[in-house]
């Protein structure tokens, strides 16, 4: 019985190598993150996927509040007058917003836009909450959902309602907006790399990929293991975009009205689909010990010899006494065997192991998720054993990960190289700075600039593309 369920477990998910699209819907599917809906291009996240994704608000929202940052709610529902005020977020959005055009039995007189992003709401809350520069700045974020209508979905890379953040900030200074855009820029990286260990390209996007409405949008970018971008999160400097339309003026010093500086940054569930991609192999996911919502599962083996379950109770309450987020999985009716394949495919990053042998050598064994590698912890210290392997396997995850990456990108000097290196990661080049260029690499390999990293020393002289003289240095790729 145990064999059979094994040989049904290794089955189920196809081969990275074989089918790199299918085995992440494979993944994402057994390991029980997620289930799709009646309603269209909708996902219900099941209570696995959805403490990951508290776990990522619980780390970031942190880290937003230590930079001056407050949470607030802001209505759903948008009123079209107001998404039609400032042109390019018009253009930008339209084609993917959802209306709402009756409420109960009544037309409704002016449509409601079901809101794609919450810019235009906020600026107009901004322009009742802000008279004078004592009341700037203003840094606000909320954590809700948002709809764009995607004509292809999948699950958590792109679903017509997901799950995000959106920090709104308005400020007395361009200088103060610059300086927020870039910090939030950070946060996220800082989280991003060292919680979630996916390693990054930081940088700002070309005019062709900003944000519609934004005078600079900045973006963090990650590697898939398919070679593959993915963005992680992006942030936006408006300047006075919005804030002109908009009339969010504030009395400055001297008595004169000025306009409000003004940016907005965003992050969603499309991080657990990083997660997955970047660090899962032919077992499952592999989650990162800073969002996995057990950190480490503990199995009885013999369970019904005598001492064995309490010996698991106890090495449970001291784990939940340090703060570790464990697992007793004392289900009797399936196999260690089954056990051990089912945490494997959920990722759990350390697997403890205890039965009679361990208890007489005062030990329980483990094995680590990441490199598979066992060893024996002493249970009279087990909490600052399995803290230290648990910060170990944060570290080598991001340095697997970034090994990867680094092997993954390469210097490109012509076309042809281009084409070659975007098939299997990202290329760096030197480019002039023309939205004809980026349109020629994206017909001729389907591949977007990502973004200009902020160490701009030129590696060449010339565009990539057009071959006449460049001084911006650029990341390319596909990318979901
Ligand atoms: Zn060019």
């Amino acid at each position: 019985m145990a064999k059979q369920a094994k040989q049904e477990f290794v089955q189920h998910i196809t081969p990275r190598e074989e089918n790199f699209s299918q085995w992440y819907t494979d993944v994402v599917k057994m390991a029980d993150l997620m289930d799709y809906t009646p309603v269209r291009g909708c996902m219900a996240m099941k209570p696995y996927g959805n403490r990951i994704w508290e776990l990522i608000r619980e780390g970031m929202d942190k880290r937003f509040a230590d930079t001056g940052h407050e949470n607030v709610s802001l209505p759903m529902l948008i009123p079209e007058s107001l998404l039609m005020k400032e042109a390019e977020h018009v253009e930008g959005f339209a084609p993917e917003v959802a209306w709402v055009t009756q409420g109960g039995n009544e037309v409704l007189p002016e449509r409601l836009a079901i809101r794609p992003t919450s810019e235009v709401l906020f600026c107009t809350m901004f322009s009742q909450w802000v008279q004078s520069w004592r009341d700037l700045p203003l840094k606000y974020n909320q954590w809700c959902s948002v709809m764009r209508w995607e004509k292809t979905t999948r699950p958590f890379l792109r679903t017509a309602e997901f799950w995000w953040q959106e920090g709104h900030t308005v400020h007395a200074t361009a200088e103060e907006a610059q300086e927020e855009t870039l910090l939030m820029l950070e946060v996220y990286r800082a989280f991003i790399e060292d919680v979630l260990c996916i390693p990054l390209f930081t940088g700002q996007k070309s005019d062709k990929e900003k944000f519609a409405g934004a005078r600079a949008t900045y973006s963090v970018e990650a590697m898939m293991q398919d070679g593959k971008a993915l963005q992680a999160g992006t942030t936006h400097n408006f300047g006075t975009n919005f804030t002109e339309p908009f009339e969010v003026r504030y009395q400055n010093k001297e008595g004169q009205l000025a306009y409000c500086h003004e940016t907005s940054w965003g992050t969603s569930t499309r991080l657990i689909g990083a997660i997955i991609m970047a660090h899962g192999d032919e077992r499952g996911l592999k989650l990162p010990p800073g969002v996995a919502p057990f950190q480490a599962v503990i199995l009885p083996i013999a369970a019904h010899k005598g001492g064995v379950m309490e010996t698991c109770e106890e090495a449970k309450t001291q784990l939940q006494a340090a703060g570790i987020r464990v697992k007793l999985d004392d289900r009797d009716h399936l196999s260690p065997g089954w056990k051990f394949n089912e945490w494997e495919l959920k990722g759990v990053p350390l697997r403890l192991e205890i039965g009679p042998r361990d208890i007489e050598k005062g030990v329980a064994t483990y094995m680590r998720r990441d490199t598979f590698e066992k060893g024996i912890l002493p249970l009279n210290s087990l909490a600052e054993g399995v803290r230290a392997l648990l910060e170990d396997i944060t570290r080598e995850m991001f340095s697997i990960a970034n090994q990867f990456r680094l092997s993954r990108t390469k210097d490109v000097f012509s076309m042809a190289e281009m084409g070659e290196q975007v098939n299997v990661g990202y290329a760096r080049s030197m480019w002039c700075g023309r939205r004809a260029c980026e349109d020629q690499v994206k017909e001729a390999f389907s591949a977007t600039s990502r973004n200009m990293p902020f160490d701009q020393t030129p590696i060449a002289p010339d565009c990539v593309v057009c071959g006449e003289a460049a001084d911006k240095v650029m990341y390319w790729a596909k990318a979901y």
